[in-house]
């Protein structure tokens, strides 16, 4: 049970900017499941922090401005916790990532609506940002929203070749069925679904069909689970519904194919996470709940974090 966790989303930035009076370095409470504290203490190594500025979310700020704020607020926070945290900027520094040892920060943009043109992809990329939605729920220059009819725009195909060229990964999470099959025939690259859940276990727009999951599989990406309960299941959601969405993935694609994309902070509190999850010091608990239905300890290896690093060694130089 040596296994490391890789969390593929955490709204670290969006919960700094939200609640100033937040100290990310206390032990989780009040409001919140992020720390530093727990993570270490919960053998999490690596974190995707994400970049969340689409636009009309942050008073009057624009989507690039918002974007910046939330990246300098990551740079503090690596700065204060230099001891803590490290920026991953090659395949290398993912072998700096182990527990007791700093915990690796990369970034993914959640919804491209900071990314000015597709040429201005490069930027972000080498900031750190590894892994781009295209669109989240609200449509933009790349790609419809769920309340519009548009897939992929020429924008949005432009801004997937840059990310090939540049090795960032498209993730499918909030795209609507349109955009996810237009994002499939850029080409025939990896993708993510960053913090997805089973159609199948929880008919909510935002989780993904079997297709959708066998897609993300064929292109040797990963499914992320995510930990908000309204995608996980009815009252009372615990680990046991994250461990039975695992389980329904693995059954359909294997292990190679599932992941954690944990959402915590994600604008929701501890209080709509399963029972169980207080923090995310708790992510262990799917792996030992997925240790007791019988799970291989090698898969429960792959899903907690290797698969999120094989996913990320294919998006950083050498
Ligand atoms: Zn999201």
């Amino acid at each position: 049970m040596d296994w490391i966790i890789v969390d593929g989303h955490q709204d670290i930035a969006m919960a700094l900017l939200e609640d100033e009076g937040w100290d990310f370095s206390a032990p989780a409470g009040s409001g919140h499941a992020l720390s530093l504290a727990d993570a270490k203490a919960g053998r999490v190594v690596l974190i995707l922090g994400t970049i969340f500025a689409t636009a009309g979310y942050w008073k009057d700020a624009t989507p690039a401005e918002c974007a910046e704020r939330q990246m300098g607020l990551y740079e503090d926070l690596l700065a204060r916790h230099a001891d803590d945290m490290f920026r991953v900027e090659s395949r290398g520094d993912l072998q700096l990532c182990q527990p007791g040892g700093p915990i690796g920060l990369a970034h993914l943009m959640e919804g491209a609506d900071p990314i000015r043109s597709p040429r201005d992809l490069k930027r972000w990329a080498r900031r750190g940002v590894r892994v781009v939605g295209p669109a989240w729920n609200t449509g933009n220059r790349y790609c419809g929203g769920w309340d519009d009819a548009r897939g992929l725009t020429a924008d949005g195909k432009r801004l997937v070749a840059e990310m090939r060229a540049n090795r960032v990964i498209p993730d499918v999470s909030h795209l609507k069925p349109e955009a996810f099959d237009d994002v499939l025939a850029c080409d025939d690259g990896l993708i993510v679904a960053s913090h997805s859940n089973a159609h199948a276990l929880q008919a909510h727009r935002r989780n993904l069909t079997n297709d959708q999951i066998q897609a993300v599989a064929e292109r040797d990406g990963l499914v992320g689970v995510v930990l908000y309960n309204p995608f996980l299941g009815e009252d009372p959601v615990t680990v046991e519904t994250v461990l039975d969405h695992v389980e329904h993935m693995v059954g359909l694609v294997g292990a190679d194919h599932v992941g954690l994309g944990s959402d915590l902070d994600g604008g929701f509190g501890p209080t709509d996470a399963p029972e169980g999850i207080d923090s995310v010091g708790d992510l262990r608990r799917i792996g030992e709940g997925l240790a007791g239905r019988g799970l291989e300890d090698e898969a429960i290896g792959k899903i907690l974090g290797g698969n999120w690093m094989r996913v990320l060694r294919r998006a950083l130089p050498e």
